[in-house]
């Protein structure tokens, strides 16, 4: 297949916490990447602005490492690696003070496109927007990437939306949800809008249920401080696993642009009911023999913080009105892996009732560990004893069916920082969205903390909580084997 890489504009991009985790592990790697593809123009320029006393070759270096560490590249892409540093600049620089805002408004140029990420503590979001507008670096045509989390409740990211709002126009801000920038995710659009085949069943006539799993086999890590004052509702369902129940269930939009899209996601989100205390299980990994559970980790013996959480929701509109979505996501659990199932119907009759079981079409898209979808169908067991059916799936793994050319996917963060570039907002959050996201996520969370409810305790390596299997088995359905 030709290669359709399409270098980007030329472009200033400052990345505020330019040495911190999340820049040496995800931004920077996934810049090199892009450099490698051939995606970076001449022009670009990178300008790391953190805390430390660093100058641009100390800067190089520390990048240098970073892109071994984190993008492993191949021999092929390591020779590219001095290339690639060339585009680096580093300004040594405070968020809150006037140190540093002058060399980086000497090493700003007037015709490119400029953008600003903000990987920083969301605390310095107000701030730095501030400081930009008052060195006069912004104008009509500079953007901002923010960074998760965009608020803890709705006061705290309506707050941060009003900072942002002061010098940025919606249009120019970018908050990231980088479960957005997977090629599956927008596989997800493609197969339900770019097909005749799914549409016509993606209903509550035809679709028994919906399942999303976010499962880790990690714990909490080194972030266990901030884990204990976040917890699986805030740090993943309210973002992640809510941006991709918007993408099942919203309504086609009349095209593919960015408002178009995040109207339609809006409405679901404004359409989802309050969740009932019985459809929410919350759950915390505890010690085994050989390691420390949650309550050690976070540092916290009387922690309530859930470290795993499953619930039924249910959208009241047309299409979905009976069909539950149940939402799942955990650390320490059996498996790493992302998947979403759509769960189709029984058929009204069966004309093999001496067939075994009871056979269902699933659709699953699988985001992680390995991108893909795939279509159960139920088919005559081959050979002789009758008619016997069985499930098989139609399997679409992109990296088989793409060959080579899967390859050249960017991961979420590449293609994100591009779009930054590119000025296209479809794959990022609006600002109404994420307070929506909050509203619905409010009253649950000061519903368990007003009833004092105690996560259940459960096994490291397990699939969660039995309570969580429970929440199906009450509903005559059962989860997905995390796998
Ligand atoms: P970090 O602590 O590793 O790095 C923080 C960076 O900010 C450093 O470069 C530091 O020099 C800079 N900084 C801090 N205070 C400053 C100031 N006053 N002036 C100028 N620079 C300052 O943090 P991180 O893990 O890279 O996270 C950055 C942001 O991204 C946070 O909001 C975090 O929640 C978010 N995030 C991180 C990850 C991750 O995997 N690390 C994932 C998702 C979101």
């Amino acid at each position: 297949m030709v290669s359709r890489i399409i270098p980007v504009e030329p472009f200033d991009l400052v990345i505020f916490g330019g040495t911190g985790d999340l820049a040496r592990r995800k931004i920077l790697p996934g810049l090199f990447r892009r450099f490698c593809a051939g995606q970076m123009p001449d022009r670009a320029q990178i300008i790391g602005a953190a805390r430390g006393e660093l100058d641009d070759a100390r800067y190089r270096t520390l990048i240098a490492e970073a892109i071994i560490e984190f993008a492993k590249p191949s021999a092929e892409d390591h020779a590219q690696i001095e290339g690639f540093l060339k585009h680096l600049a580093f300004v040594s620089i405070d968020a809150k003070g006037t140190r540093g805002w002058e060399a980086l408004e000497s090493l700003l140029r007037d015709d490119v496109v400029r953008a600003f990420y903000f990987s920083v503590a969301p605390a310095l979001f107000g701030g730095l927007a501030e400081q930009l507008h008052s060195y006069g670096l912004v104008d009509n045509n500079s953007r901002v990437v923010v960074e998760k989390p965009f608020g803890r409740d709705l006061a705290s990211a309506k707050a941060l939306n009003a900072a942002l709002a002061v010098h940025f126009n919606e249009d120019q801000v970018y908050r990231i949800d980088h479960y957005l920038g997977k090629e599956t995710v927008q596989n997800l659009m493609a197969v339900r809008f770019g097909n005749m085949l799914f549409e016509p069943l993606w209903n509550s006539q035809y679709v028994d249920h919906i399942q999303i799993t976010v499962a880790e086999t990690v714990g909490v890590g080194g972030r266990g401080g901030y884990y204990d004052t976040s917890g699986a509702m805030r740090d993943m369902v309210q973002n992640h696993l809510m941006q991709l129940l918007c993408l099942i269930a919203m309504e086609p939009p009349a095209k593919f642009d960015p408002d178009a899209v995040r109207d339609e996601k809006l409405k679901v989100i404004r359409a989802l009911d309050p969740v009932a205390p019985q459809d929410l299980v919350r759950g915390q990994y505890r010690a085994n023999e050989t390691q420390s559970g949650f309550l050690e980790d976070v540092g916290n013996p009387t922690s309530k913080t859930e470290s795993f959480i499953a619930l039924k929701a249910h959208i009241s509109n047309w299409r979905w009105a009976g069909t539950p979505f149940y939402l799942r996501s955990g650390k320490c659990l059996r498996a790493r892996s992302s998947e979403i199932a759509i769960v189709f119907k029984d058929t009204p009759h069966s004309i093999f009732p001496d067939a075994g079981g009871t056979h269902r079409n699933v659709l699953s898209i699988q985001l992680q560990p390995n991108e893909g979808m795939t279509l159960d169908v139920t088919i005559k067991e081959p050979g002789p004893g009758g008619m016997r059916l069985v499930d098989v799936p139609l399997d679409m793994s992109f990296a088989e069916a793409l060959g080579a050319e899967s390859a050249d996917v960017p991961d979420a963060y590449e293609r994100l920082i591009m779009d930054v570039i590119r000025g296209n907002q479809t794959l990022f959050m609006r600002g109404d969205e994420v307070e929506a996201a909050w509203a619905w996520t409010d009253p649950l969370i000061s519903g368990w903390e007003t009833r004092g409810d105690r996560p259940a305790p459960y096994d490291i390596g397990s699939s969660g909580p039995d309570d969580a299997m429970m929440l199906l088995h009450r509903d005559s359905r059962r989860w997905r084997e995390v796998r």
